[in-house]
């Protein structure tokens, strides 16, 4: 910039909003002004109006004005339908004999492989690097995946990776694809009769709620939110995340033999498996962040700060989320096949076969039962703790299931 100016003059240089507090305060510093980044549907100032007048930050809240502020999906100020939400309709688990359509894959051309041979990986078909690319990909969600998108978004299966999901995180976090186009072109397929209202407001949702969401947050809470760590976590970063072949958890094992493949897993895989482990744990924030920030392909500060630290590991005490997303081992066998084939059982608590989630959920609630106990949206849970009758076995194996995850043997 001072040589620009150097040979250019003081002239003022403008720049959309960068994607972190980092490179924002490097770039104010030099003197540049800023303008709304198109990536996004919400200004910052009014998103921080928006939160200014909330108790607490709730999704569904911010979702349905922006439904209105947008003019999406509504008759005046009422939902088309009669409903905000269809979450009632789109939690099924994965179905059985079920075909999914074929996956949209993406040839490699020489720049491709030249970039790949300098960073030192075989490049695979998943993603596409052009403008073109990101359009096919969205020409195949809209004709193959809309409209299955609502019902099985929660559910995740060993027989298909990717599911109904549109695969278009990076596209849409690197400017390959607006927000504005992808959510016109669904809403398009729900004039034209193509796709159900479950699904179109489920995938609506996704973009124009949870994104703006997670971006207006990240900017709201400010540069210190990332080294929140409200929980006082402290374990180190257990060897399964980097290596699969360190843990018998057949989840695990299969979820982060995915992210090595191609750099992806879906919300429920991240969520509930990958940040739940790290809570149950105790995993240090940080530490699990850095690790998320590196081998996800739609990673980015704005998105990854608040979906980790807020609603992964709860390391805010709830500034985000009112309760942490931790649960045991029947929620993963409810929504997903990864349990009959595994080492462990997900009805069992203790003893050698116990699920570790299942294990750890219990030993989680119990460690920071004083904490929850004043949650009202916990109480309920760690009241549970009252109604276990082999708590001290429980704790015993927790302490074995802990260590044995250190040593890469459980
Ligand atoms: C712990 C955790 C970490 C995550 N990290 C990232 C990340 O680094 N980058 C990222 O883009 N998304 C992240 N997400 C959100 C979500 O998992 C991904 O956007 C999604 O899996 C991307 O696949 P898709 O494009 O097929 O999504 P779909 O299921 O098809 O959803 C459509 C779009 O909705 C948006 N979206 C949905 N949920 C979120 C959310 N919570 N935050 C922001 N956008 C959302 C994405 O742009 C996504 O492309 C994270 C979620 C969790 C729980
Ligand atoms: S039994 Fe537990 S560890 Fe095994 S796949 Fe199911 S949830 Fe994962």
């Amino acid at each position: 910039m001072e040589k620009a100016q150097a040979e250019y003059g003081k002239l003022p240089v403008y720049c959309a909003e960068p994607s972190s507090h980092t490179q924002f305060g490097q770039l104010k510093k030099l003197g540049v002004e800023f303008v709304d980044n198109d990536f996004f549907l919400t200004p910052r100032a009014l998103f921080t109006s928006w939160a200014e007048s909330q108790k607490s930050f709730v999704m569904e809240n911010f979702y349905r004005a922006q439904r209105i502020r947008l003019n999406i999906l509504v008759e005046g100020n009422k939902p088309v339908q009669g409903r905000w939400n269809f979450d009632a309709e789109n939690r099924l688990p994965p179905p059985k004999n079920y075909t999914w359509p074929k996956r949209l894959t993406h040839a490699r051309d020489e720049i491709d492989k030249q970039v790949a041979k300098e960073l030192g990986y075989e490049p695979t078909d998943s993603w596409a690097t052009t403008r073109a690319g990101a359009l096919k990909q969205l020409k195949n969600f809209l004709d193959n995946h809309l409209a299955g998108f609502g019902p099985y978004e929660d559910a995740v299966t060993l027989d298909e990776w990717s599911l109904h999901h549109s695969l278009l995180s990076p596209y849409l976090n690197n400017g390959l694809l607006t927000a504005d186009e992808v959510i016109s072109a669904a809403i398009k397929r729900y004039d034209q009769d193509l796709a159900p209202i479950e699904s179109v407001e489920a995938f609506i949702r996704q973009i124009i709620g949870w994104r703006e969401y997670v971006n207006g947050m990240y900017w709201f809470l400010g540069p210190d939110y990332r080294d929140n760590n409200q929980l006082n976590a402290t374990r180190k970063l257990l060897p399964l995340f980097s290596d699969p072949t360190k843990t018998q958890m057949n989840c695990i094992k299969e979820t982060v033999t995915d992210i090595q493949s191609r750099a992806w897993v879906h919300h429920i895989p991240r969520l509930m498996l990958l940040s739940n482990l790290a809570l149950i744990t105790g995993a240090n924030p940080q530490a699990f962040l850095d690790w998320m920030r590196e081998v996800f392909i739609d990673a980015s500060e704005w998105v990854m700060v608040p979906n980790v630290i807020g609603m992964g590991v709860h390391a805010d005490g709830g500034q985000m989320m009112t309760k942490p997303y931790a649960a045991g081992g029947a929620y993963i066998s409810r929504m997903s096949n990864y349990c009959k084939p595994c080492a462990y059982n997900p009805k069992l608590r203790t003893g050698e076969t116990a699920c570790p989630f299942t294990t750890l959920y219990w030993d989680f609630l119990d460690r920071h039962k004083e904490t929850f106990a004043k949650n009202h949206r916990m109480s309920q849970q760690v009241f549970g703790l009252n109604r276990l009758s082999d708590l001290p076995e429980l704790r015993e194996r927790a302490q074995e299931v802990l260590s044995g995850l250190e040593k890469g043997r459980i």
